[in-house]
């Protein structure tokens, strides 16, 4: 029941470091913009400018395609000549399509201490000041060193609104497996979420959990069994998976999920 969290914190390369020192060096959990930087400096976490020339090109392809109305122009083929721009487009396709990036990594130590960090650069070309999940504790991280430890990626609003990782372990406090926990979890986001349907009434979104209990029995948890991806402009499927390193070593495992492609 140890906890240290950052949000909204720009131009240091690893937030996990600074979350960390909330954790060990102040009696508080959680801090934010300009405050979690100035903490970050005082602990001499060294700052750098993290916006990358292809980063930048990318932000403003997908700024000037997202209308024909407003003030910024389109510069058509020339641009997706761009390397960076291709490299772009082959990854993720020409559509609005906003990729993310979390990592949550839970363990449980050889002396029996459960751990767990979520961090994440967030969603791709998010509303200033929008925090996703993932800092918050008990939707993105939740670690109870008597019952278990349990993070998420994937759609952060809902995973908010349910404070799912908590939900998780506390399901786990009442019995169930990690598998179990997760997946009885995935159903009451889905079934919160009514609004956030396809045009077939299917969850819109992506959320998942990796789980491990006090045993150290473990679990990986998909609302969706996998994506399509437009890797090379081909339709690629890629299954859920998580992954996992103990005494067996380390290996990626599918994820059970609660629905289909
Ligand atoms: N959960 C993260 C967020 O909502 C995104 C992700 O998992 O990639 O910010």
């Amino acid at each position: 029941m140890k906890s240290g969290a950052v949000g909204a914190l720009e131009r240091i390369k690893n937030p996990s470091r600074v979350a960390r020192l909330v954790m060990d060096q102040t009696n508080r959990a959680f801090l934010v913009g300009e405050g979690a930087l100035k903490f970050a400096r005082a602990h001499g976490v060294p700052e750098q400018n993290l916006l990358t020339e292809r980063s930048r090109k990318i932000w403003l392809y997908w700024k000037e395609k997202l209308s024909g109305r407003d003030d910024w122009m389109e510069r058509g083929e020339e641009e997706q000549k761009d390397p960076d721009i291709r490299w772009y487009i082959e990854k993720f396709g020409v559509e609005d399509f906003r990729p993310q990036g979390t990592i949550n990594c839970n363990a449980l130590t050889a002396s029996g201490d459960l751990v767990g960090t979520t961090t994440t650069s967030g969603l791709f070309f998010k509303l200033p000041g929008r925090l996703g999940d993932s800092p918050v504790i008990g939707a993105g991280l939740y670690v109870d060193g008597e019952v278990g430890a349990c993070g998420s990626t994937g759609w952060g609003e809902g995973n908010i609104r349910l404070c799912g990782s908590h939900t998780v372990v506390e399901l786990m406090r009442q019995g169930k497996s990690p598998q179990d926990a997760a997946l009885a979890t995935l159903e009451r986001v889905v079934n919160a979420s009514k609004y956030y349907r396809d045009k077939n009434g299917r969850p819109d979104f992506q959320l998942n959990y990796y789980v491990i209990n006090k045993k150290g029995e473990y679990a990986g948890a998909a609302l969706w069994n996998g994506s399509y991806g437009l890797a090379g402009g081909s339709k690629k499927f890629t299954p859920s998976r998580f992954a996992v390193a103990d005494a067996g070593g380390a290996r990626l495992q599918e994820s059970p999920y609660l629905m289909k492609r």
